[in-house]
């Protein structure tokens, strides 16, 4: 079973140091099933190919295996495709002997690791269920430029038709730490196998490996599914975990939100919705509250000002953001008795969580337009029905007031991680609804300059509840 990689990228033999193998030798790795050779079939300045080789031993294979797991009374586990095809073997293969490529990291070369580079991978058997199509709907998302060419199951039988095998070649500009992750996680997705018991550590191994692409893979549910050997429990945790991270306060999404800063510059809307914030927290006399979706801690700054307030919580499922909030706040300075006013917890809106209960009030500034319809139904719940604040402010951009901002191009969202906006009717239907089912009173208020016709920038809902919790 053969896998190559080559480059263009000069000088190609820094490929050598990228996979800490020197391309001078030829090397060979003892696994559990067999052996893997790496070793260099071209070098030169101009072009490098490193080769990883698996002599696999299908008795090894077999070897521990219960009799049941080994199919009793057939040979299919001494006679099969295992020693010929890339396959969760080869992942295997990868991570042992790519371990530090594959982790990113080169100590003579630092800024190369960091570089994407041309590089072509061929696996001259890649066992492939769900044929070229499926190949190109895993690759292609990432960046590659696929080529497949179908194998004949046996070419002096052509009426046998073809197998399920391709000879795929894949182009990419892309980083060899990344290229590595592609292939440790896809090659066992193209098979839909694996070799050994799949269980929880299976979860954060496919989390670890596609970390920074799986989140916004097109075909992410697929790939989960097939990577997990279709068991749905680990499925949807792995799903739940992925779609949490795609809201992540990722690079993009901090640039996106200084965008939409930028955007609402002019009126330093910002600010004015935090002072209006805090004056109702105010007027209402709320000493105890909690921030659900503070992200990067806007709020939570200008709370600390207060001494009104005496305890003040953020939540936000991002750890990113609340990285970036812990650094913001300076909460390793902040003076002693500070300290023990606020605290910062990750946790996710749309799951019950009894954290959240217990406060005069909560927030929810700038967040309910990042969830789709049915996770906010979901947050709808876990607010309104279990914290029950007896106070619950929820600001959200008034889409008709975009027209006003110039930088903005017609029908576009102010963020492009808002799933919704909705105008000053959307939100009060949504508020009173909600109110209704939940037993909360709601009042409405704009936040900015008001204009005649379109109304204030951002809008938001004052939900009180008087009653008692049981
Ligand atoms: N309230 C902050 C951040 C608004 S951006 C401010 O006004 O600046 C929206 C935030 O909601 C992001 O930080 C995002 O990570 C968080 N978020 C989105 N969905 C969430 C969920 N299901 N659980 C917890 N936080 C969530």
């Amino acid at each position: 079973m053969l896998l190559t990689i080559t480059t263009n990228h000069q000088p190609a033999t820094d490929l050598g140091y990228l996979l800490h193998k020197h391309p001078d030798k030829c090397q060979s790795f003892p696994l559990s099933f067999g052996t893997a050779h790496v070793f260099y079939p071209e070098k030169s300045e101009q072009r490098c190919t490193v080769a990883l080789l698996l002599d696999i031993n299908p008795v090894e294979l077999v070897r521990g295996k219960s009799r049941a797991d080994r199919g009793e009374g057939t040979l299919a586990h001494y006679v099969n495709d295992r020693p010929y095809v890339a396959s969760s073997l080869m992942s295997v293969a990868i991570s042992r002997v790519f371990r530090t490529a594959l982790s990113g990291r080169c100590d003579n070369r630092p800024k190369l690791v960091e570089r994407a580079i041309p590089l072509t991978v061929k696996i001259p058997v890649l066992p492939c269920r769900g044929g070229q199509s499926f190949l190109r709907q895993l690759f292609e998302p990432l960046g590659y430029w696929v080529e497949g060419e179908r194998l004949p199951l046996d070419p002096t039988f052509p009426e046998w038709q073809d197998s399920v095998y391709l000879a795929a070649t894949l182009h990419n500009t892309v980083r060899l730490c990344d290229l590595l992750s592609h292939l440790y996680v896809l090659i066992p997705v193209l098979d839909d196998d694996k070799h050994y018991w799949v269980g929880d550590e299976e979860v954060n191994k496919l989390l670890r490996h596609g970390e920074g692409w799986l989140n916004i893979h097109p075909m992410k549910e697929a790939i989960a599914q097939r990577y997990l050997k279709r068991q749905r429990k680990l499925t949807r945790i792995a799903l739940t975990q992925l779609t949490e991270d795609s809201l992540d306060l990722n690079e993009a999404h901090e640039i996106q939100a200084e965008e939409e800063e930028a955007i609402e510059k002019p009126i330093s809307l910002n600010q004015q919705r935090m002072e209006m914030v805090v004056k109702t927290l105010q007027q209402h006399q709320v000493k105890r509250v909690i921030d659900l979706g503070c992200g990067e801690g806007k709020l939570l700054s200008y709370l600390l000002k207060h001494k009104s307030i005496e305890q003040i919580t953020g939540v936000d499922v991002s750890y990113r953001a609340l990285e970036i909030a812990k650094k913001r706040l300076r909460l390793d300075e902040l003076p002693f008795h500070q300290q023990d006013k606020i605290q910062l917890i990750q946790g996710s809106l749309i799951y019950r969580d009894r954290r959240f209960n217990d406060y005069d009030a909560a927030t929810l500034i700038e967040v309910i337009e990042h969830l789709d319809r049915d996770r906010l139904t979901a947050l709808e719940k876990v607010v309104f029905e279990f914290a029950q604040p007896r106070l619950l402010l929820v600001t959200t951009p008034n889409i008709e007031y975009n027209v006003r901002f110039e930088s903005l191009p017609a029908g576009k969202l102010r963020h492009q991680d808002h799933r919704f906006e909705w105008t000053r009717q959307e939100f009060q239907d949504w508020g009173n609804k909600v109110a209704d089912r939940f037993n909360y009173q709601v009042t409405f208020q704009g936040i900015g300059d008001q204009d005649l016709e379109v109304g204030t920038p951002t809008q938001m809902a004052i939900f009180t509840n008087h009653i008692v919790k049981q």
